[in-house]
């Protein structure tokens, strides 16, 4: 079983649009056109079972529609293959209600992205939206680290995660991006060995530009090298570490073909592709 533990899709009618938005900001390449059409398709073309979407709320109004968007989505997972977590935005009003709505839909976590929310992570709004998630069973997914959209903008620094979780009561995190997107070795010094999970999306080798000549060198492309995300899982555990691609941003395929090249044992290499994967999600690994 494998399971691509984070992906993005959007409504088929704006996909388009935000897939230009987004790819205009990263100035990055995108595999698919944001519909789940495609996503599928990738998934069988790179001969992955199943994916997790991950939504993001950008302002307060749009989370219950999105929320609606995803149970859907979820409901439909045992025929498509395509999981859903849901999604909160800090100054949502009454978070424990919405919330305790989408746990009710069987609907596992949610995703936060402190960056495209403009709240640090250690904000009480987002501590507020931790514990109501500690104290239903969900996990939470953190956009962790720097956002390639927007250059030097910190709202999720390890050390603003480290602060939260001594906030919170016992709660299931999920750090992106290999820990801490860019603060890759900060991430592992002040996080690793505290049960916190990391997903391996859009860190190892090159990203893969857009083509509008934004980035100017190799270097400005490069992420992590072999030896340094094999590090990064080792700190963190492969127990503890979850595949993931970012699809559209990452192609499914080529992530799961550098995956496999990577010097880990055999079953590193299961429980992070997919055996962790179903111990959080209550899936049957087969
Ligand atoms: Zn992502």
């Amino acid at each position: 079983m494998i399971i691509d533990f984070h992906t993005h899709t959007f409504p088929d009618a704006i996909a388009s649009a935000a897939i230009n938005r987004l790819q205009a900001a990263s100035h990055t390449h995108p595999f698919t056109d944001g519909t789940v059409g495609q996503l599928r398709a990738s998934m069988q073309k790179a001969g992955i079972d199943a994916s997790l979407v991950l939504p993001v709320a950008t302002n307060p109004r749009q989370v219950e529609k999105v929320n609606d968007a995803s149970i859907r989505m979820h409901e439909q997972a045992a025929d498509t293959g395509v999981f859903s977590f849901g999604c909160m935005h800090p100054d949502f009003e009454n978070p424990k209600a919405e919330l305790a709505r989408i746990a009710r839909a069987g609907i596992k976590g949610i995703k936060l992205h402190p960056v495209y929310q403009g709240v640090d992570f250690d904000d009480p709004r987002f501590l507020r939206v931790l514990a109501c998630c500690g104290e239903l069973g969900l996990m939470v997914l953190i956009h962790a680290g720097l956002d390639v959209g927007f250059p030097n903008l910190v709202h999720a620094s390890p050390a603003m995660i480290l602060h939260a979780l001594r906030a919170v009561g016992p709660v299931t995190l999920i750090l992106a991006h290999m820990g801490g997107w860019r603060c890759w070795q900060e991430a592992a010094e002040t996080l690793a060995g505290q049960g916190l999970y990391i997903d391996t999306s859009f860190s190892l080798g090159s990203m893969v530009p857009n083509g509008d000549g934004y980035y100017q060198t190799e270097e400005s492309l490069q992420l992590l090298w072999e030896d340094a995300f094999v590090a990064q899982i080792r700190a963190f555990g492969a127990d503890h570490t979850l595949f993931g691609t970012d699809c559209p941003w990452g192609d499914q395929a080529a992530c799961l073909r550098q995956f496999l090249a990577l010097p880990l044992t055999k079953e590193e290499q299961r429980a992070i592709l997919g055996g962790n994967a179903c111990k959080l999600l209550g899936l049957k690994s087969e």
